[in-house]
């Protein structure tokens, strides 16, 4: 929908007082005051809680498969999930600069199994559904087979027919190349200028084709659709549209539910549950953010993380423009240490689907993003890349906004029963080398 005129997208960016502040580039945080109750807004997604459940059943008939393809997984089964855990000398530390109320934890989808960021979730579900689409079309599978035949030379040389194509800052291209390659499938990823080089390397080693560009993510994934289109063997990964990829993610808020229960955690009217997103194009937060609102309904709070330089989804959300604005239009450059996150257009169906269920977004700079990585470091002995910390601002925004919590009803008796978790998104398999640097950057 990027017909709406410049007129049009100038007075809303005019009648937006957030977007004054994006612009100078200052930390800031939007508070949506749209926000809908689930029993209305859920039915604004365009996806059923039948979808998510249905993707997490197929990951389940990949299982036995993945346990097999990548050994790492045989201890959970096949599952690629990650732990929970609180990280009370973290809180201490954050506790210094702002008082936090509630308790703080972290979601380490930075250690997620086969590519050690978020879209080892979203990135490695579309592939697997991909596979899954053309085995039974091709009659070579049948409901109900075990899919360990997946990890068999006929079925590599089968997929070594089909090709698989994607643009990316890197972390989608990890997760979509590995698996992808493990498959059979010959996979093209189109980088963006930001990518690292180790990223790049690895895929590389895994027999994945790297073609690189000097621009942002938008032009990798445009040049990558472009290509994709041309050949009719090939599938195009669309980080920008895909519903797949959306619930992928989905199913990390299904399966956080039994986890909680697990860890003795409650989530209810008196014990909210606020959960802190980092968000590059809007697939990996509004996924996961989808699947919590599906079993927490509203005691779950969700808010969307950004750097300041590429503040796109809060620019999108708080305008209501979505994917008709980029930041480059308001004259950020959308450069960012943050991997991931380095994204000037959200995407058009995550903002527009999510907006109702969003409680808010904010951003931050590259510098605070370096500065929580050491605390992180020193603290909890825990090492993250820099766009995994975006979400650890969060907890004391909302603490900050005795507005926000009245608005919810959020008394401090509840916020002191809060659950505050940080969903870090990758930094499980950078290189040494890289993380000294990364370290050496933050203050502590
Ligand atoms: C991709 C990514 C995100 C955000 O996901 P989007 O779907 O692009 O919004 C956050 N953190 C890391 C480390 C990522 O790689």
């Amino acid at each position: 929908m990027k017909e709406t005129n410049m007129s049009d997208i100038t007075a809303q960016l005019n009648a937006t007082p957030v977007v004054s502040d994006l612009k100078s580039l200052r930390e800031v945080t939007w508070f949506n005051h749209g926000v809908k109750p689930v029993s209305e807004g859920l039915q604004q997604v365009g996806l059923t809680r039948e979808e998510a459940e249905d993707a997490e059943r197929r990951l389940q008939r990949f299982a036995p498969f993945i346990a097999q393809a990548f050994p790492e997984t045989a201890p959970a089964g096949g599952m690629i999930e990650s732990d929970m855990i609180a990280i009370p000398r973290m809180q201490e530390k954050l506790a210094e600069r702002a008082a936090i109320s509630g308790a703080l934890w972290l979601k380490k989808d930075s250690h997620l199994p086969i590519s050690g960021s978020i879209k080892a979730r979203g990135g490695i579900y579309d592939v697997l559904a991909h596979a899954e689409k053309l085995a039974l079309g091709a009659g070579i599978i049948r409901a109900g087979d075990d899919y360990r035949v997946f990890h068999t030379p006929a079925f590599r040389r089968f997929f070594s027919r089909y090709k698989i194509a994607v643009g990316s800052t890197g972390n989608l291209g990890l997760s979509i190349g590995i698996m992808g390659a493990a498959l059979g499938f010959h996979v093209t990823v189109h980088m963006s200028s930001d990518a690292r080089q180790w990223k790049k390397e690895k895929l590389r080693a895994h027999g994945v084709e790297v073609i690189e560009y000097a621009e942002d993510y938008g032009m990798a994934v445009a040049q990558g659709r472009r290509a994709a289109e041309a050949d009719p063997a090939c599938f195009f990964i669309d980080d920008e549209n895909s519903r797949t990829l959306f619930l992928g993610y989905s199913v990390a808020g299904l399966r956080l539910h039994r986890q909680m229960q697990q860890k003795g955690l409650t989530v209810d009217a008196q014990h909210p549950l606020f959960v802190y997103l980092p968000c590059g194009v809007g697939g990996g937060p509004g996924g996961v953010a989808f699947g919590l609102k599906l079993v927490f309904g509203d005691n779950v709070h969700c808010f969307f993380a950004e750097p300041t330089h590429s503040p796109c989804m809060t620019l999108g959300m708080s305008t209501g423009l979505h994917d008709a604005v980029s930041v480059q239009d308001i004259g950020i450059d959308n450069k960012t240490a943050a991997d991931g996150l380095a994204v000037g257009r959200a995407s058009g169906f995550v903002g527009r689907a999510m907006l109702p269920l969003t409680d808010g977004c904010y951003t931050l700079s590259d510098r605070t993003m370096y500065d929580l990585l050491a605390m992180l470091d020193r603290s909890e002995n825990i090492q993250l890349e820099p766009s995994a910390l975006a979400g650890m601002a969060g907890p004391w925004r909302v603490s900050a906004s005795p507005d926000y919590q009245h608005l919810h009803g959020l008394t401090p008796e509840v916020m002191r029963r809060a659950t505050h978790l940080v969903w870090a998104t990758g930094g499980g398999m950078v290189p040494d080398t890289e993380m000294r640097l990364y370290l050496e950057k933050g203050k502590h």
